[in-house]
């Protein structure tokens, strides 16, 4: 189905309980027929909490003087994999901030044992990456890549997420289309209700999910962080922009229902910082309001707690096992079925079978 800006723009402006049912249900049904009543789980590292940007919402920002960094060796996120593959995960995630010091050989060379020593998919999560480095990781093996756009409204994104000195703005949508044509499967995302975002800046987000035709989107509220600038401001703040979008659940729950039907064969996980503000109910909703994965959280204790982009991040006081079984429980809560294999976008695995040529006489 293809979406108008009206139409998008009219759900988000929604609030009548009985129709927004109607949406729900739409969702899950798109789901159902789409991508099956699977949910995927994905093991989560988060291999480094260095980044040298300054986002003006983000707890990992370089400026950020307040928060232990660290970064997880080679042996060590080598270890995650195989807990994932313990756990019965089809895909690892490594997520890390833009961290200049992440070696890529270093990086390479554990991608590339993960893939010969396991049958996981590798997904990367790693932020603003030359071209000749997200080539490197692809050769590598790396299957999948995420980069969230975050936001439509460019003059936002510009202000919000400002480029390192000297260097020209950021280039997120360029490097998703890069992402593209090395075969990557590829995710975005957005936040919702950042100060300065509308409900039009949301709907013209869902607009370019459909665009881009993507493979996976990650969806959470615009949680604020303390340590932040963007939350100084909203302390001494300027009234709210005519049209501001609530950073609240209920806006993520339309954002993330939308996607399914923008994009009804997309991966789509039911985020951790929906499960922060919900932690209780957030999980299972999201997932029956169009999300098809769950992401637990294998980050050794040390360090997971230090991975604060926000902060009471859900799971930040788990162990990796307590994790583990949170998503199973919520997997059968709602009579689904975890996902066998690595859970691959299912657009991309009948794009190949469509350009695979048949037997020939
Ligand atoms: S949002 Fe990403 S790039 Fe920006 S400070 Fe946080 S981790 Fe770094």
């Amino acid at each position: 189905m293809s979406l108008t800006f009206d139409q998008i723009l009219s759900w988000l402006q929604e609030d009548d309980g009985p129709r927004l049912d109607s949406l729900w249900q739409e969702a899950d049904r798109v789901r159902r027929e789409q991508v099956g009543e699977e949910v995927h789980l994905r093991g989560l590292l988060e291999i480094s909490n260095y980044c040298d940007r300054a986002c003006q919402y983000c707890g990992i920002r370089q400026p950020n003087v307040h928060l232990d960094r660290y970064r997880m060796t080679p042996e060590e996120i080598r270890a995650g994999a195989d807990e994932a593959v313990a756990r019965g995960y089809g895909t690892v995630v490594l997520q890390a901030g833009e961290d200049p010091a992440l070696d890529l050989s270093v990086l390479c060379d554990v991608i590339r044992r993960i893939k010969n020593e396991t049958p996981l998919a590798v997904t990367l999560s790693l932020g603003e990456r030359t071209v000749a480095e997200l080539a490197a990781c692809r050769r590598a093996g790396a299957d999948r890549y995420l980069l969230r756009f975050e936001t439509s409204n460019r003059e936002l994104l510009e202000h919000l997420h400002p480029p390192r000195a000297g260097d020209p703005p950021t280039h997120r949508l360029d490097l998703l289309r890069v992402l593209d044509e090395l075969e990557y499967e590829v995710g975005s995302g957005v936040m919702v209700g950042l100060p300065g975002q509308t409900l039009a800046d949301l709907a013209r987000d869902v607009l370019l999910f459909q665009q881009l035709d993507l493979d996976m989107i990650g969806i959470g509220p615009y949680i604020p962080h303390p340590h932040t600038p963007l939350f100084q401001k909203l302390r001494t703040a300027d009234p709210p922009c005519a049209g501001q979008a609530t950073a609240d659940e209920l806006t993520t729950y339309k954002m993330m229902a939308l996607a399914r039907l923008a994009c009804p064969q997309a991966n789509i996980p039911s985020t951790t910082a929906l499960a922060t503000v919900n932690p209780q109910a957030g999980p299972l909703l999201g997932l029956a309001r169009g999300a098809n994965v769950l992401m637990p959280n294998l980050t050794p204790a040390p360090y997971r707690r230090r991975y604060e982009i926000y902060p009471h991040k859900a799971g930040s006081e788990r162990t990796s096992a307590e994790s583990a079984n949170a998503a199973l429980e919520q997997v059968l809560a709602l009579g689904r079925q975890v996902g066998c294999g690595r859970g691959d976008s299912v657009k991309r695995r009948m794009r190949c079978r469509a350009t695979v040529p048949g037997p020939t006489e």
